[in-house]
């Protein structure tokens, strides 16, 4: 009944495709662009000395009224308020502030309809994220919050990611959190599984990981915060205020100013801990077309359409048009809200390939000018057709016009262990070659004369200007976990001891490579999600981390740790530049070199304190091989069941490498 009450609602409010055109030609004319853009940075409500101020900009709203309520939940405002109508398209108002603590909406008349809406820029909501709430953010700081700093970066090349998303990584019982599932639980001191090993916070810490990219943590739609929370779940790629928490990771969805203390406080806790935090945003599309505050505030504005019809390049119904002026500079006026409010310390973009590149130049400028060594990537890539053609987007092949951010890399993901979408398909750590795409994941993807480009996996050039661009992953929340696609992709699927061989290898290519590792949470002791690979709204039977996974495979935690101390120590590993990975990674040339399932390189020195050579192989390989080695005596550093800094073993001449394995030695002499 109430869906189709909802969709009445939004028939009634839609246009036909010829107004939709005669509309939208309006936006994109010289005339509209030159008299009703508004470029300030004031939009929505602003805490002012002694006022609150409220714009919204509403370009063919005949008027705007400013509605207050008394609690999140009423229906029937207890003032109302005619905004007034200023130059650009913007509605203003201004109250004495104590007007503080009550809830707002904006109703907006466009032609014969009447939009309710808190405005895209709302920052403090009631529950739901239906109406905005009047709240002084100062208010909401949690102590110590602004003198906290974050941890610096020098290079991009020098994170190590680990993409969690809050409610799975305490929500299960082998957590030892109390309040599960939320933001506060997030980074719990002192939690144990029931074999007293580290968990939550504590052992990203105990792996060494640098920046945990959450999961969306705006306010998205789908979720009622209302009902117990144990009855859904969601992974929140559906936005319906971006500048707003979502409430369902609250201690108490119903106080709108808790969320926001509580979120700061998780990202307070994790940077006294030395860990930055990327937020996952959506600026690509918006939960519900008809519904959402872009369309209520400035129908038909911020959405791209074609022949009159909203178009979907996201795959979610609809798609932003971030080439128009105001979506831009929404974008833009978020992103710095959230470092600025927030403190975060990077973005990953989804479905980055529906932005076009000039916004995303933009982009990359204002948040570099706020915050140097902040961290930007995303997905270089869409969700289908988009009417802007290809060439004006930040699709992956366009990421070296952005030097200054990243991109996901689908190259050499699908070549360390098969393809995503077809479960069986290997890769070269289930022996199935991909010796090129591998290497070209080994440089982080950018030029390299040894490299063949006609016989990488989805592209034939490197689209990294530098390495700092490749975000390198074996998976990720998306598709199957490791874990369960390697055993997908395997004959005998009893086999654990090959499949934790095969892992080890897979985040070792990871790990060791030129670029940014990205690790998806739980990879570091086999995480299952049973074989769903689109979990987006599994139960947590499917989707919660299991901590008693940890001590089942310590062996598989204890490789990852080493690998990230190794790539710490050893400023090898993270060459800043293309010329630099010219200079000093040189492909092995010796026997077996021209092996599909053997790929080995040497790495000479760019730090003076860490002078030694160091030599690094990979058999993909079900035998063993033989690999000459240079002059001298070669101490092992990684071998198949151990990686860290300390020697397990010398060898000299040549070594045997162990079959689905990785070897790391460092020349002594
Ligand atoms: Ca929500």
């Amino acid at each position: 009944m109430q869906d189709y009450l909802l969709l009445e609602r939004s028939a009634q409010k839609s246009l036909s495709a010829n107004e939709v055109m005669h509309l939208t030609s309006h936006y994109d004319s010289q005339e509209f662009n030159n008299e009703m853009i508004y470029k300030g940075d004031d939009l929505g409500v602003t805490y002012l000395n002694d006022q609150i101020q409220f714009k919204i900009w509403a370009p063919i709203a005949e008027y705007v009224t400013l509605l207050l309520y008394k609690k999140s939940y009423s229906e029937t405002p207890i003032y109302t308020f005619e905004m007034n109508d200023h130059a650009a398209g913007v509605f203003e108002y201004s109250l004495p502030l104590l007007y503080d603590g009550f809830y707002y909406m904006f109703e907006v008349k466009n032609g014969d309809h009447f939009f309710d809406t808190p405005g895209p820029e709302v920052k403090v909501v009631g529950i739901n994220g239906e109406k905005g709430y009047l709240c002084d953010l100062n208010t909401t700081d949690p102590d110590g919050f602004r003198e906290t700093e974050s941890p610096k970066l020098k290079n991009a090349v020098d994170a190590v990611i680990y993409e969690a998303h809050v409610r799975d990584f305490t929500v299960h019982h082998e957590s030892g959190a109390e309040d599960k599932g939320n933001f506060l639980a997030f980074v719990q001191k002192g939690t144990k599984n029931t074999d007293h090993m580290a968990t939550g916070i504590d052992h990203l810490k105990e792996l060494g990981v640098t920046h945990v990219q959450l999961l969306p943590i705006y306010d998205y739609n789908c979720l009622d915060e209302a009902a117990p929370k144990e009855e859904q779940y969601n992974w929140g790629y559906d936005p319906l205020n971006y500048n707003a928490v979502e409430g369902s990771y609250s201690s108490n969805p119903k106080d709108p100013a808790l969320r926001i203390r509580e979120l700061k406080t998780l990202i307070m806790e994790l940077h006294k801990n030395g860990i930055g935090v990327i937020m996952d945003v959506v600026y690509n599309h918006t939960s519900d077309q008809f519904d959402a505050n872009f369309h209520k505030s400035a129908p038909y504005y911020y959405h791209r359409t074609e022949h009159g019809e909203l178009t979907n390049a996201s795959g979610c119904g609809n798609e932003t048009a971030t080439e128009r002026f105001m979506m831009k500079q929404f974008m833009i006026n978020s992103l710095l809200y959230w470092v600025q409010e927030y403190k975060i310390d990077g973005f990953r973009f989804d479905l980055m390939g529906i932005h076009d590149t000039l916004t995303m130049k933009e982009v990359s400028d204002a948040l570099t000018a706020e915050k140097k060594d902040i961290i930007l990537y995303g997905e270089g890539w869409s969700g289908g057709y988009s009417p802007l053609h290809e060439d004006l987007r930040l699709v992956k092949r366009n990421l070296n016009q952005v030097p200054t951010i990243g991109g996901f890399n689908d190259d050499f993901r699908d070549a360390i262990k098969g393809h995503v979408f077809y479960d069986e398909a290997g890769g070269f750590v289930q022996g199935k070659g991909f010796r090129e795409s591998i290497k070209f994941g080994i440089v982080g993807s950018v030029y390299h004369d040894n490299i063949d480009y006609d016989f990488i996996n989805y592209t034939d050039f490197p689209w990294a200007n530098n390495p700092g661009q490749s975000i390198n992953y074996a998976s990720a929340h998306d598709n199957l976990t490791l874990y369960d696609k390697l055993k997908a992709s395997i004959y005998d699927k009893e086999d654990e001891a090959k499949i934790k061989q095969m892992a080890k290898l897979a985040s070792a290519l990871v790990l060791t490579s030129q670029g940014v590792p990205f690790l998806h949470a739980g990879v570091e002791f086999l995480r299952t999600k049973f074989g769903d690979a689109n979990s987006y709204r599994s139960p947590d039977a499917i989707n919660a981390l299991n901590w008693k996974l940890k001590t089942k495979n310590y062996d598989v935690f204890s490789y990852h740790k080493g690998l990230i101390e190794l790539r710490k120590t050893y400023k090898h590993f993270r060459l800043g530049t293309q010329e630099s990975i010219a200079k000093h990674l040189h492909f092995y040339k010796g026997e077996n070199a021209y092996d599909h399932n053997l790929v080995a390189y040497t790495l000479d020195s760019p730090d003076d304190r860490n002078p030694d050579t160091l030599f690094v192989a990979f058999n993909g390989n079900q035998v063993e091989k033989r690999i000459t080695l240079g002059e001298g005596t070669w101490d092992i550093l990684v071998d198949a069941d151990q990686a860290g800094t300390t020697s397990l073993g010398q060898v000299s001449g040549y070594v045997d490498i162990t079959p689905t394995s990785t070897l790391v030695l460092i020349k002594t002499c």
